[in-house]
């Protein structure tokens, strides 16, 4: 009997501000950061790996959340975890005294997704199969039985998606196959963050067109004569065949989204992404409504499945981000998808900031072959940053994200990257700049 004997945390921070790498209209100087978890068992060669993402300083909170989940994981027997992935994550969400804090939103629920996922990270080891596979290999009862249907069930019944999810069953191995053969769209916001210069955006934006990238994105809502000169000038870059899609990173009130979004209707957006509070869902609606049919879409600050619920049944968006370390880990993601597909909103997984690319493919590749059928109409955000220190980086060709092979969700770092970009002892905050900076 194998037993899971720690769960380790580490505040692991990228000092990404330096550049404005990361950049947007509400995010002026994000440092990158990982609130880092190491699921050991007593077995040395397996571990689990999960990570919740923030931007400087809110990793110390995150980080105090995610310890203050020891207690649900230390000592239990690792295959009644892994066998039992709904229970698990159940458990966690049903502490009631931290249940409090949220419930199920913010810094403790994101800490419930960091440990969620290095469970299934886990999971997906112990079986030597990614976790896209993973996920794609599991019958329909199977994974229904990891997912918390409590209220939801006006939207989406667990006998619902287990009809869903056998309809899709027959064409799993052709898109097995399609997959490993075509890997799946991605989309790059690297060109568009917004401190970036005019000369940079339209450089990056024309190398991402010669990379294969179909849809590249701009940070918007600072300066509203600078994103119209902005779109123009990458819609100049690009030429007509490229979607340009924007970003407001939560900046306008519902009028002011409306009327910003008229000053660039020649532009041709591909969509509209957080015009305004992720919590604010008729909002998305009277917007999606006065700037049709400019698609809009919402969904990496969406707290949990409830709100994307009510983001689908109130038809508020057209496309939706799921992000793979927002809500309460996979299970929750699973249960978002299922509405995804039911509701036909096109799923564009968030992946801006550390470690996301790798944890978010598999989610939109486990959808394409076991609930949606969908790739062709929908891409993963890819953002070229900081994947040198994961041990399982994602790759990129022409385009598309190539599917990983090895075992597990590819959160896993290398080891010398947690010492060096550690938090506030590792090397690289130990320079005197940086103390500085960070006094
Ligand atoms: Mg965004």
């Amino acid at each position: 009997m194998s037993r899971i004997i720690a769960l380790d945390t580490y505040d692991v921070r990228f000092p990404t501000s330096r550049e404005r790498d990361g950049s947007d209209a509400m995010n002026p100087d994000p440092d990158y950061s990982a609130a880092y978890v190491v699921m050991r068992t007593d077995h040395s060669s397996l571990s689990g790996y999960g990570l919740a993402f923030t931007i400087g300083r809110g990793n110390d909170v995150q980080k105090a959340a995610i310890d203050a989940l020891n207690h649900h994981v230390a000592g239990l027997d690792l295959d009644e975890v892994i066998d039992d992935l709904g229970g698990f994550a159940r458990r966690l969400i049903g502490d009631s005294q931290l249940r409090w804090l949220g419930p199920e939103k913010g810094v403790m629920h994101m800490a419930i997704g960091a440990v969620v996922n290095a469970a299934w990270d886990l999971a997906a080891r112990a079986a030597g199969k990614p976790l896209w596979r993973f996920i794609a290999d599991m019958t329909p009862e199977q994974l229904v039985a990891t997912i918390d249907f409590r209220y939801l069930s006006d939207a989406l019944t667990p006998e619902e998606a287990l009809t869903m999810l056998h309809a899709a069953a027959p064409g799993k191995s052709r898109r097995l196959q399609q997959l490993l053969a075509e890997g799946y769209p991605a989309y790059t916001t690297s060109p568009g963050w917004l401190g970036y210069s005019d000369e940079k955006m339209q450089h990056l934006a024309r190398e991402a067109v010669a990379a294969g990238f179909r849809t590249i994105k701009l940070k918007v809502g600072m300066n509203v004569e600078d994103d119209v000169r902005r779109c123009r000038l990458a819609r100049e870059t690009v030429g007509p065949d490229i979607a340009i899609a924007v970003d407001a990173n939560q900046r306008w009130d519902v009028p002011d989204a409306i009327a910003w979004l008229h000053h660039l209707s020649d532009v041709n957006l591909a969509w509209v992404e957080e015009p305004t509070s992720p919590d604010d869902i008729l909002g998305h609606a009277s917007i999606r409504r006065a700037v049709s049919p400019v698609p809009i879409s919402t969904g990496e600050h969406t707290h949990n499945r409830v709100m994307f619920k009510q983001l689908f049944q109130a038809q508020a968006i057209d496309l939706v981000q799921i992000d793979a370390a927002r809500v309460g880990g996979v299970n929750e993601n699973l249960a978002i998808l299922l509405m995804a597909a039911k509701y036909g909103v096109r799923v564009f997984p968030h992946a801006g900031g550390v470690g996301l690319c790798e944890l978010v493919q598999h989610l939109a590749m486990a959808d394409f072959i076991a609930i949606s059928g969908k790739k062709d109409d929908r891409a993963i955000e890819f953002v070229d940053h900081l994947h040198e220190h994961f041990v399982d980086p994602v790759v990129i060709a022409n385009g598309c994200y190539i599917a990983p092979n090895a075992p597990g969700f590819s959160a896993q770092m290398h080891t010398g990257s947690v010492e060096e970009f550690r938090y506030p002892d590792g090397q690289a905050w130990c320079e005197p700049a940086h103390t500085a900076r960070a006094s």
